[in-house]
């Protein structure tokens, strides 16, 4: 199942559209203190992809409930934590910025896209036990792309020692789905990073301590 997602690209357009045309008044969404309000110390493109990335880990973590759910592999459970923890030092970032917290309640998403991401993702992860893993890969991939492409957009060191402990922590993700993916007899295709890039994560050990600044 290659499939091509370039999240941030689709998203980012989708956001400075309804950033554009207020998104700050009312609804409990977007910036406080009213229309075109960039939050003080971000730039407009930062606060999205503040507000993207808080949906985009509660995407990984209501995915990986789910599935936990449906085939009971603790790899699904231990990792649903580590996104909440991850969807938790987002917050901190979004409360000291002042942005509103986009995220609802499990499996809803303000954004349509993510929602729209997140429905095609549970249809998939819930065929069979190997589709529940190679789903979980594909979203630690997405996951890192974007957060690479977070990453050039910003000077902002607080940002960015925040992007790389997520980094981190998807690499120790996705090393844990192909463990799971190869010890059932499949051999790992890269499904949107490059090939060359996800062999050498998970050809290289764990890493144990993922940005200590953060939870
Ligand atoms: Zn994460
Ligand atoms: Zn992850």
């Amino acid at each position: 199942m290659v499939r091509k997602i370039s999240l941030i690209v689709v998203l980012s357009i989708l956001l400075l559209t309804e950033v554009q045309a207020g998104w700050g008044n009312g609804g409990g969404r977007g910036w406080r203190g009213g229309q075109g309000q960039v939050a003080d110390g971000l730039t407009t493109v930062e606060a999205q992809h503040l507000l993207l990335l808080r949906e985009e880990e509660k995407v990984a973590r209501d995915v990986y409930d789910l599935l936990y759910q449906q085939w009971g592999l603790y790899v699904f459970s231990n990792i649903a934590s580590a996104e909440q923890r991850h969807m938790d030092s987002v917050l901190v970032q979004l409360q000291r910025y002042g942005l509103v917290d986009p995220a609802l309640q499990p499996g809803v998403f303000g954004n349509q896209e993510l929602q729209q991401l997140y429905d095609s993702l549970i249809m998939q992860g819930v065929i069979s036990e190997m589709d529940a893993l190679l789903t979980g890969a594909l979203i630690e991939e997405v996951d890192m792309q974007d957060l690479h492409e977070m990453i050039d957009a910003t000077d902002n060191s607080g940002l960015i020692s925040l992007y790389e402990k997520l980094l981190c922590g998807s690499r120790n993700h996705l090393r844990a789905f192909v463990r799971q993916i190869e010890s059932r007899g499949m051999v790992y295709q890269a499904q949107v990073m490059d090939q060359a890039a996800v062999d050498q994560i998970v050809d290289s050990p764990m890493e144990r301590r993922c940005g200590r600044r953060y939870r």
